[in-house]
């Protein structure tokens, strides 16, 4: 998509400090750094949501968030990883095309675990619970 940021990336077209791709995927620095060593990975191509992802893509996606996750842990001598997709604008989602956080983690820097992202936790009753697991199981 001409006016999106990342195909920009993918096309070499927008400067980004790119350190993995394949022949699906590409990895990058992210340009405001959670942490040392934020990197994003993204389909080359444009989709805008998860969902939208051909299943080929997808799988070249989290094949590729794999391998990356301990190499970038190496480089920045990180403890842990978060691994996140804000999936929706609802969900946090600024730039649609669908691309995978990992943003490294060290003992006692003061964030927090994934959790964190969601709003109130509901109160769900049993038969609440029921009806979820039921419509999901279902599909
Ligand atoms: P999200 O809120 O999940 O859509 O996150 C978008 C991420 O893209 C943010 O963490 C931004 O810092 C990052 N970002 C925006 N523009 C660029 C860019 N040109 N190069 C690298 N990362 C970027
Ligand atoms: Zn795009």
């Amino acid at each position: 998509m001409s006016d999106c940021i990342f195909c920009g990336i993918a096309a070499r077209d927008i400067h980004g400090r790119i350190v993995h791709e394949t022949e699906h995927s590409l990895a990058f620095l992210d340009v405001n750094p959670l942490a040392p060593g934020h990197t994003l990975v993204v389909p080359k191509d444009h989709y805008a949501r998860l969902d939208d992802l051909p299943d080929e893509l997808s799988a070249d996606l989290f094949r590729t968030v794999d391998e990356l996750v301990p190499r970038v842990e190496d480089a920045v001598d990180a403890d842990a990883t978060n691994v996140g997709i804000n999936n929706g604008p609802a969900a946090g989602q600024e730039v649609e095309h669908v691309h995978v956080h990992i943003v490294p983690r060290f003992e006692d820097d003061g964030g927090n675990p994934i959790h964190a992202v969601a709003g109130e936790r509901p109160d769900l009753s049993d038969d609440e619970m029921d009806d979820i697991e039921a419509t999901l199981s279902d599909l």
